[in-house]
């Protein structure tokens, strides 16, 4: 929570709920995930409350926003450099800590000084896995 302190985010209740629901979170949840947990605290909270307080906390560095899943946004507080693994069928996401060597060759980087990078991988999770149908071809 210190850091959130920090970094001068006004602190209303419902902000400190969004906050307390992210922190330490690694489920990678959506803003509607977050917006459905914290609404049984705050039956009054907006959508709008949620998604805004995602926007300052992502444009302060403090929150990274995922777009490995393509039909929603994914927010992720853990904003340390790792990578990413979907499952294509339930859309869980979960971290990959592997600090793999990628050297981008001079002629691809061109002129730019690279910081990082970003692996998605996607693949079948054990859980839906095991409810078969992975060889059908649909995922
Ligand atoms: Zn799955
Ligand atoms: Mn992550």
């Amino acid at each position: 929570m210190q850091k959130y302190r920090e970094i001068g985010l006004k602190l209303t209740p419902q902000r400190l709920a969004i906050l307390e629901y992210l922190d330490g979170n690694t489920s990678h949840p959506s803003a509607e995930d977050i917006y459905r947990e914290v609404k049984k605290r705050f039956p009054t909270m907006s959508f709008a409350t949620v998604y805004n307080t995602l926007e300052v906390l992502r444009k302060r560095g403090n929150l990274l926003e995922l777009t490995i899943d393509p039909e929603r946004k994914r927010y992720d507080p853990n904003t340390s450099p790792h990578h990413h693994l979907i499952c294509l069928r339930c859309k869980k996401i979960v971290d990959v800590h592997v600090d793999y060597r990628i050297d981008l060759p001079q002629k691809e980087r061109e002129s730019f000084e690279v910081f990082g990078n970003h692996i998605e991988f996607y693949g079948i999770c054990n859980n839906c896995k095991q409810k078969g149908g992975v060889m059908n071809g649909s995922v």
